[in-house]
């Protein structure tokens, strides 16, 4: 299948979270912890897709193949299915030499693609499997798709913690908020466990920035052999030691990311005030959005398309209403021009997309 071409829409409205799984360095088991991320939670009768945004090292489609294919339509690329997840991994497309796209430029087209061209629809979680390391590409991901979370995965070894450690420091500096550390490949359960790769490593991570150790999973053959046969670990090796640690740390990973939600991105308190929204942040900062600029910053796909055209008008809208969406969004209701939007409390507390209008004060 050829790499589709899309016209511009940003399809991540119903998308409630994004959780970046990311390494420092390639072989650590970030993959796999993106695949079992994405398992565990479909387990929980949440809504899950994953993107496969390890461009030089595509795996996702042999460790999740395909029951039924992604396919083009009006415009966008639907995702396939395996196990009841949306997948996409750009090892579905026939790109002839994947060699080719190691040159920044095109992965970060590519990536570009998959941001503002897959139709997810409804998903409860994206699971971005990044590409290893804090380069152009890692940078592009973090600017065009609002991450909630990343969860950083390192084996015990020195060498993986310190490029680990360069991942953190990227997320911080993009005020992406870190949920943990996982440790995988920590150790090999026996008559005495044996640490293959040293000991700890996770540990001192996680107290080096303050973050939680989220878990630490044993190397199985179990793991290696569902990845290589693309099964699901869970159903296939329910109780395997590793199976086990990974249903923890993702059941942990979903506790976080709600922990997350309550604190960073809910308003202490809001109101509509003069046909604006006045919010007020758990740290006591406040913001003023008025009505005609949050309702020209509608972040639905149609107001998205007319904005990214220049063909957008500046209706003349008061805020009428508000009603949440879960932890992490509100809808507004204007006296005129779209209410269809979904917002979320991170873009409004990032300013709400302001052009056009009053924004944050
Ligand atoms: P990355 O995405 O970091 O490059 P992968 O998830 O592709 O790493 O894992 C690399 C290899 O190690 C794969 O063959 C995978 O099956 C294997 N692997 C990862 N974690 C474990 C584990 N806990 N036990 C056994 N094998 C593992």
């Amino acid at each position: 299948m050829p790499l589709p071409q899309f016209e511009r829409k940003n399809p991540l409205d119903q998308v409630k979270r994004i959780v970046a799984v990311a390494s420092g360095k390639g072989g650590v088991g970030k993959s796999t912890m993106a695949v079992n991320l994405a398992l565990g939670l479909k387990e929980f009768g949440l809504k899950v897709g994953v993107l496969d945004a390890d461009v030089y090292g595509p795996s996702l489609f042999q460790m999740l193949p395909e029951e039924r294919a992604g396919k083009e339509e009006e415009g966008y690329l639907i995702p396939g299915i395996s196990n009841g997840i949306k997948v996409v991994s750009l090892g579905f497309f026939d790109t002839h030499s994947h060699a080719n796209l190691v040159r920044a430029p095109i992965a970060n087209g590519v990536i570009e693609n998959f941001i503002h061209k897959v139709w997810w629809g409804e998903l409860d979680y994206l699971i971005i499997d990044f590409p290893p390391g804090t380069g152009d590409v890692q940078l592009s991901l973090l600017q065009q798709a609002v991450i909630s979370g990343a969860v950083v995965v390192t084996t015990p070894s020195q060498l993986s913690v310190i490029d680990v450690r360069k991942s953190i420091e990227m997320f911080h500096v993009m005020n992406v908020p870190v949920l943990g550390v996982v440790e995988n490949m920590s150790y090999v359960e026996g008559e005495e466990r044996v640490y293959p790769f040293g000991k700890d490593g996770g540990e001192v991570l996680a107290k080096e920035f303050e973050l939680p150790l989220i878990g630490r999973v044993p190397i199985t053959p179990a793991v290696n052999h569902c990845s290589d046969a693309g099964k699901n670990l869970f159903a296939t090796f329910p109780d395997d030691p590793a199976a086990m640690a990974l249903r923890s740390i993702v059941h942990q990973v979903n506790l976080l990311m709600i922990q997350q939600e309550k604190e960073a991105f809910s308003p202490k308190s809001y109101q509509i005030v003069d046909g604006g929204l006045d919010l007020v942040w758990p740290d006591g900062s406040q913001n003023f959005f008025d009505g005609q600029s949050l309702e020209y910053n509608c972040p639905c796909a149609q107001c998205d398309l007319l904005r990214l055209e220049g063909r957008r008008q500046v209706a003349q809208a008061r805020l009428v209403g508000v009603d949440p969406i879960g932890r992490y969004g509100v809808k507004f209701t204007f006296d005129g021009g779209c209410s269809k939007g979904m917002y979320t409390w991170a873009l409004l507390r990032n300013g709400g997309g302001q052009s056009g209008g009053r924004g944050g004060e």
